[in-house]
């Protein structure tokens, strides 16, 4: 048997960093951060001239060029979640763009892309263990999911995060533009018509506003531990999901 976790929550929230923790912590389990689905179809078509604002134009042109693959680095020092690769290259510095990250949520409303990126997430839970990460996991991907999560941190406590990781990186910032970005954003992610975020059906709710990562990955063990006992059984297999090679032979015809 397979299991899934999952982590809702509004951006900047904390749900990578606490991904990124549960997945050292419980080995065996692959990160989706899916975001990333949404970031790379954004960054395709910003990169190829198609209006972001036509769902059509949108859907044919990235509909067969999602198929990312997660690695974690090695040690888990990044500041992203896992790596994402795209035919085998790493891609995360594309998909973490300010163009990007304004354009994002106007692909990520689109009823078709989202189905397809479903798809894809449940295939994966076939025959991987996973943690994923996003805004309708719990709610629209996995609404069957034993473990859910859901993290509320305050907007200033998320807007605080995100100052830092710029001022950090040495990227011009506004604290005030910052906070507005991700006003907007929690904006079109809960009012959106298809998979709005909000919380799932029995998840646990987390406040973390003045939590450590450190204390909500405890608190969140703990849940995971008490509910599926089971999960500390599952250390072997590899965490990481990456396209088998296709392998085929030919007939004397072809
Ligand atoms: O989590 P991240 O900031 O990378 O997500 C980028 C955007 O992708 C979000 O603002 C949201 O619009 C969209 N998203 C989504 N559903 C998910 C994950 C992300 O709509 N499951």
């Amino acid at each position: 048997m397979k299991y899934v976790i999952t982590i809702d929550g509004p951006s900047g929230g904390g749900k990578s960093t606490l991904a990124k923790n549960l997945q050292k912590e419980l080995k065996g389990f692959v990160l989706l951060d899916t975001g990333s689905y949404y970031r790379w179809a954004t960054y395709l078509c910003l990169e190829n001239g198609i209006g972001v604002e036509s769902e059509k134009d949108v859907y044919d042109y990235v509909k067969d060029r999602l198929e990312l693959d997660f690695v974690p680095y090695k040690g888990g020092q990044s500041k992203y979640a896992a790596k994402v690769l795209y035919d085998g290259k790493d891609v995360n510095k594309k998909l973490y763009t300010d163009k990007v990250t304004k354009n994002v949520s106007v692909v990520a409303k689109y009823k078709r892309l989202r189905q397809r990126v479903r798809k894809m997430q449940r295939d994966l839970a076939k025959y991987k263990n996973l943690i994923v990460a996003g805004r309708d996991i719990g709610t629209y991907v996995f609404p069957k999911a034993k473990i859910k999560f859901y993290l509320e941190p305050s907007i200033d406590a998320r807007t605080r995060r995100r100052y830092k990781d710029h001022v950090r990186e040495g990227r011009a910032t506004s604290y005030k533009e910052l906070k507005q970005n991700i006003a907007h954003r929690d904006h079109e992610d809960t009012t959106r018509e298809h998979s709005p975020l909000k919380k799932p059906s029995n998840a646990l709710v987390i406040d973390n506003t003045h939590l450590l990562p450190s204390q909500t990955l405890r608190l969140a063990l703990k849940y995971i531990y008490e509910k599926e006992p089971a999960v500390k059984g599952v250390k072997d297999e590899v965490a990481e999901i990456v396209r088998k090679p296709k392998i085929y032979t030919t007939t004397n015809n072809s």
